[in-house]
């Protein structure tokens, strides 16, 4: 059970005109706890340094606190620390990915058509798993955040490849068409969970469609990792992108989770300190993963908060966690429906959604909803929440979210439904 928590999270605790705030916009970036402030005031007091390179005390404190960030990590999603990149939040981890494959085709691409010994194709399999051809295909759904869209809008634009896409049904799921997966398909990118409707994809389906044809399954977990157990072992899919800040720690982290011998055979795609092994005047090797992927001075304070976020999660459970969450959806949903006028987006039960709604009020703009709610400082999100295409599917410009947390209570629904009664009557 989690109970009575608010009191570890000093914002939710500040009041304007008299009334706390109810925050209901943790898909967009979540409150902090005590001990995560503390971490972060910890490292700057006690032992901000550099990490790797100094041979002194602090330095050495903050390197083993920055690579026991790794370890918390890959502890948490079930894989091996080095599998664990650092990055700044979901967005690089996805661009990253995007990155590594271009440099991978235009180099290995290279250099495999320049070598005349024949035995590049089959010695170099996983290698040439990043070496995309003209007309080969990226799979993707229609309710992509923009972060896991246009990066390969991009990369198929620079190398001639196609993008195509899974539709979603009434209900707000996509359907999975097996006939999308062919042997053009290289590259599948999905979320495991949207951050519009809440929906939990089916991702280990796909990645058994997508392996039966050899293709690479990138998996967004910015709004899945947050809020349920996640194993990517179990998944199987062969990355992962999530943000810190989305989890308790600070901005400035995220993590881009890759299958070790995948990434031992990609190519980087941003250079400098801390990421080479060797260097020469004319040529330079790489060191070895994570570091390989995490070019300059890394962000340790972010990481160190991520440690202390993890630890805080573990202590209430993921499992705790998404009960709550759901017990909060069941009540957010049966009492949202009760409004007149009111259409609720996504899937109907709580089990087949995360603790994310979206809804519109008949004739009223969801940017004057969230300014009324602002009022009676409740913090909800209006717009298309980056998910243009999505906002097409359901035929709408935009939507109000709400998207719970470990800390929201049955109260706060109460709350936002009166205001929302309240909205009505205004613009009625
Ligand atoms: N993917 C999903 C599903 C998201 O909800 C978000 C953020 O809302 C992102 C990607 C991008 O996350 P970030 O802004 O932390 O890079």
């Amino acid at each position: 059970m989690i109970n009575n928590i608010k009191k570890d999270f000093p914002l939710l605790n500040k009041k304007i005109n008299n009334k706390q705030i109810v925050y209901l916009d943790n898909a967009a970036t979540t409150q902090k706890p005590d001990a995560v402030i503390y971490a972060i005031s910890d490292y700057y007091n006690k032992y901000n340094a550099n990490v790797y390179r100094g041979i002194y005390k602090i330095s050495e404190e903050a390197t083993v606190e920055y690579e026991l960030a790794h370890a918390r990590v890959a502890d948490f999603i079930s894989c091996h620390k080095e599998e664990i990149i650092f990055t700044k939040n979901t967005t690089e981890s996805i661009n990253l990915l995007a990155y590594s494959f271009l440099n991978s085709t235009l180099l290995i691409g290279e250099i495999n058509k320049n070598d005349n010994k024949k035995e590049s194709k089959e010695d170099n399999k996983e290698e040439n798993l990043f070496i995309l051809n003209k007309g080969d295909e990226i799979l993707l759904t229609e309710m992509e955040h923009h972060s896991n869209l246009v990066p390969w809008q991009q990369l198929a634009k620079k190398l001639g490849l196609k993008l195509r896409f899974m539709k979603i049904d009434k209900k707000g799921k996509f359907i999975i068409d097996k006939r999308l997966f062919t042997e053009k398909t290289r590259i599948v990118a999905v979320t495991h969970v949207s951050n519009v409707l809440g929906t939990i994809n089916d991702v280990k389906k796909i990645v058994k469609l997508a392996h039966m044809q050899n293709a690479l399954v990138v998996v967004d977990a910015a709004q899945s990792v947050p809020h349920m157990p996640v194993n990517v072992h179990e998944l199987d899919c062969d990355f992962m992108a999530f943000s810190g800040h989305k989890m308790l720690a600070s901005t400035g982290i995220g993590c881009l989770y890759g299958k070790k011998k995948l990434l031992e055979k990609m190519q980087p795609f941003m250079y400098g300190g801390g990421m080479i092994h060797l260097v020469d005047c004319e040529n330079a090797s790489w060191n070895n993963l994570p570091m390989k992927f995490e070019a300059g001075t890394p962000p340790i304070a972010e990481a160190i908060s991520m440690t202390a976020a993890i630890d805080y999660l573990t202590k209430q459970g993921m499992k705790n966690i998404r009960r709550h969450e759901m017990e909060l959806t069941t009540y957010a949903l049966e009492r949202l429906k009760k409004i007149k006028g009111l259409v609720i987006y996504g899937p109907d039960t709580a089990e087949e959604r995360c603790g994310v709604i979206s809804f519109n009020l008949k004739n009223i703009h969801p940017h004057d909803i969230a300014t009324v709610l602002d009022k009676e400082n409740i913090a909800i999100r209006a717009g298309n929440h980056c998910s243009q295409p999505l906002m097409n599917a359901l035929q709408t410009n935009a939507t109000c979210r709400v998207s719970f947390y470990l800390y929201n209570t049955f109260d706060d629904i109460d709350r936002l439904v009166k205001c929302l009664e309240k909205v009505k009557k205004i613009f009625s």
